[in-house]
């Protein structure tokens, strides 16, 4: 049985057939090919984009998927996640899709052996379905990442899309940098920056993170325009170099990149999306049927 709950889960065999697999995907839609598949998704955290990647990347594949709204669910009663996933199990799903405040809950319940398990963003520790769509826009762009340089920027410290990212990102070969204040830098073995034009000259490719104000205990800045005077990715501050913008979502506004710069073609925010279908469609081959 293969879950994902990391990259690292991965050999770079399968990694090569997804990111294959991904392409051919977008070029033209598949048969069904998971048509007797059934999916189960746990949400315990918010999720626009995917909860609802994943939705049309199964039916995409004829696979067939259920919701568990764990607001509504008997977790509500005390019931212990382990007892409630045990139960989704006894229904025989071909796996189920997790999201998760903790870290390790992905990796608890894939040792439970009962069926594939899927993290789609555990706690700050890994969300390795954003980091395979990240690295297939990047190949998108370049053909091969090995030597580029990524600039990580924003708060990172609590960020699952740079810690998946940076794992990843790190076994293809590119070089990393991070550029947060203080308060949102993680103590990581990679050059820090606090200021992006420090860098900027050096970067192929910049990753814009939001603040995720809501995991922090203390209140960090006093508003929102003193962090985006410094970290917001304006036109000013990329001019015309030749630079991916990347951003997971969701985009606060003038906050993390300017209103001109998400028009701009270098910002490749929405191409992320769609192509978060094509990855997690050849995700899901690879778990349920190649492995
Ligand atoms: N959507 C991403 C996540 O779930 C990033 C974010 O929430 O800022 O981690």
């Amino acid at each position: 049985m293969q879950h994902l709950v990391d990259t690292n889960d991965l050999s770079d065999k399968q990694i090569q057939n997804i990111i294959k697999d991904a392409k051919r995907f977008k070029k033209q839609m598949p048969n069904a090919l998971l048509r007797d598949k059934l999916l189960i998704t746990l949400f315990f955290e918010s999720s626009t984009r995917t909860r609802s990647s994943f939705e049309v990347a199964a039916k995409r594949l004829g696979a067939s998927v259920v919701h568990l709204d764990p607001s509504k669910s008997s977790t509500n009663k005390g019931e212990s996640l382990s007892d409630t996933f045990a139960n989704l199990c006894a229904m025989e799903p071909d796996g189920v899709i997790i999201r998760h405040e903790y870290n390790n809950t992905p990796q608890k319940l894939a040792d439970k052996g009962l069926t594939t398990v899927i993290n789609a963003g555990a706690g700050s520790y890994a969300h390795p379905t954003q980091a395979l769509l990240d690295y297939f826009t990047m190949l998108e762009q370049f053909g091969d990442v090995r030597g580029k340089t990524i600039a990580i920027v924003g708060d990172i410290i609590s960020s699952r899309v740079a810690s998946s990212g940076i794992r990843l990102f790190k076994r293809m070969g590119m070089n990393i940098v991070l550029v947060a204040p203080k308060p949102f830098m993680p103590d990581m073995d990679l050059p820090k920056y606090e200021k992006l034009d420090d860098i900027i000259d050096s970067v192929d490719v910049i990753m814009s993170l939001r603040a995720q104000l809501e995991r922090h205990k203390a209140p960090i800045f006093e508003d929102y325009d003193e962090y985006a005077k410094e970290y917001c990715i304006t036109k000013e501050r990329m001019k015309d170099r030749d630079i991916l913008l990347l951003h997971p979502g969701p985009v606060m506004r003038n906050i993390d990149i300017s209103n001109e710069m998400l028009e701009d073609n270098r910002c490749k925010v929405l191409e992320q999306v769609k192509n978060g279908v094509f990855v997690r469609m050849a995700i899901l081959k690879c778990l349920l049927l190649d492995s």
